[in-house]
């Protein structure tokens, strides 16, 4: 047992490189290989037992051995492996989850696209907004609106989207014509002594003169998540929808909700738009869409946005943009599935209520040493931790916390994921309070190894 775990590490050190890894480390120790799932939890080939407090990338909302998504891809498999979208093809599982999606969303929406990821999907809206602008005449509404701190995905334009350094650095994004806002974190961004809505109308005004410098023709659309993910789960401050939608309103630009995390639960309602009260003309989903047993992604577009494209494709006579794995019958299959199950087991509240008692467990580390912040909706949630108090300004450089702060958590028997030196919490959505308290002990085990070796 254990010279097969050995001769994997080493296997993935000589053999594999690794996304959001650092290349030179992991040819040192190769990484944690992950065996089995069973529930919340993961095992690795040593047979250690931990809560997947990340859900995976957080997605797996119905936990990593559900057998019904199991039996729904076995069936689609042997009934039809593979079809495709293009040219006016189609199959059953495609069009069943277009039909889910378009009447489950929250607000009209006219089409489903599908693709395989979250950055194939952002990327291929600011494709079809581009076509759009072109189809309607406005050749010059091409610049897309986004924030410091989004996530979006890592592909070139997706990419550019993104507002998180280690994304742009070294790799020449983000292109020309992608603007990026001030992130609405309240604690770290606001001015003293301003109050969460004073900062939400301070960010929408901003955005005003932002809109005006650049001219209102020139922008296609602004692209946000409801609750900012990888960026370090930045939960909006009061009234910032509601004032950055009035912005986009009077300027008539277009909004995309980016709900790949957010979406099917994961803020305690079905979607994030609907806890945050936001009316997107596009809508992006992957993640806990197919509770990612398969690579599946979605885009849902109203009229306002598909009647333009329908008009140039049929002038042009065809869209000229798509993926092989569109679509892919397996994981609509699987997709379908997943949000039967999570209707069936009411679990969008039951998010909501594990996630107020995790929102609340978490909240009570607020008086450690090394805890400067929690913060999260639903069954998402981030600590945010300060070496300063403790060892004093400087002496940690950014995100060295972090790091160590995972590892002991690991070591706890819990995976999480630190975003500088804050700790990502993201559970499968079909964790119980037990599971939550089995986090949170961890966590205090590990936060308090941490104060020991800063002693
Ligand atoms: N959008 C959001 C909000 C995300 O969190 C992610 C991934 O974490 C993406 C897009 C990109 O998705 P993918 O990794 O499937 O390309």
């Amino acid at each position: 047992m254990t010279q097969d775990f050995t001769t994997t590490e080493m296997r993935d050190a000589r053999y594999v490189m690794h996304p959001l890894t650092d290349a030179r480390a992991n040819l040192q120790s190769g990484s944690l290989i992950i065996d089995r799932g069973e529930g919340i939890h993961v095992y690795d080939l040593a047979g250690n037992r931990y809560i997947e407090a990340m859900a995976g990338l957080w997605s797996v909302g119905l936990g990593f051995s559900e057998p019904r998504l199991v039996e729904a891809a076995t069936r689609q498999m042997a009934r039809l492996p593979y079809y495709h979208p293009f040219g006016q093809k189609g199959h059953g599982p495609m069009v069943d989850l277009a039909e889910r999606l378009v009447t489950m969303a929250p607000v009209p929406m006219s089409k489903a696209f599908f693709t395989n990821s979250g950055s194939e999907a952002n990327d291929t809206v600011i494709k079809m907004l581009w076509y759009r602008a072109n189809a309607l005449g406005q050749t010059r509404r091409k610049k897309i609106i986004s924030r410091h701190r989004a996530y979006h995905g890592i592909t070139v334009a997706a990419g550019s989207l993104t507002g998180i350094p280690a994304n742009h650095t070294a790799f020449d994004l983000p292109l020309p014509g992608f603007l990026h806002l001030t992130a609405p974190h309240y604690r770290r961004n606001a001015r003293p002594g301003e109050s969460e809505e004073d900062f939400a109308t301070r960010l929408a005004q901003e955005l005003e003169d932002l809109i005006l410098r650049e001219g209102p023709e020139t922008i296609a659309a602004f692209f946000g998540e409801p609750v900012m993910g990888a960026g370090g789960v930045l939960v909006p401050p009061r009234t910032y929808w509601q004032k950055i939608q009035a912005v986009l309103a009077r300027h008539d630009i277009l909004l995309v909700a980016d709900e790949v995390i957010c979406g099917f639960g994961r803020t305690g309602r079905m979607f994030g738009c609907e806890t945050y009260d936001i009316r997107p003309d596009v809508m992006v989903l992957s993640k806990q869409l197919s509770s990612s047993y398969l690579p599946i992604s979605a885009i849902l577009l109203n009229e306002r946005v598909f009647e333009p494209i329908a008009d140039q494709t049929h002038a042009i006579g065809t869209f000229g943009h798509g993926f092989t794995g569109g679509g892919h019958p397996v994981a609509a299959a699987v997709a379908i599935e997943t949000l039967r199950i999570i209707q069936e087991r009411g679990l969008v509240a039951h998010a909501a209520e594990v996630g107020a008692w995790m929102q609340d467990r978490l909240a009570g580390l607020a008086g450690h040493p090394l805890v400067d912040e929690v913060r999260g909706v639903g069954l998402i949630a981030a600590v945010e931790l300060t070496p300063a108090r403790v060892a004093g300004d400087g002496a940690w450089p950014p995100g060295a916390l972090g790091r160590r702060a995972v590892l002991h958590l690991q070591q706890a028997g819990v995976i999480s994921r630190a975003m500088g030196d804050a700790l990502a919490f993201c559970p499968p959505m079909i964790i119980d309070r037990d599971g939550v308290d089995a986090i949170v002990a961890a966590l205090r085990i590990a936060l308090d190894a941490c104060l020991k070796e800063m002693a």
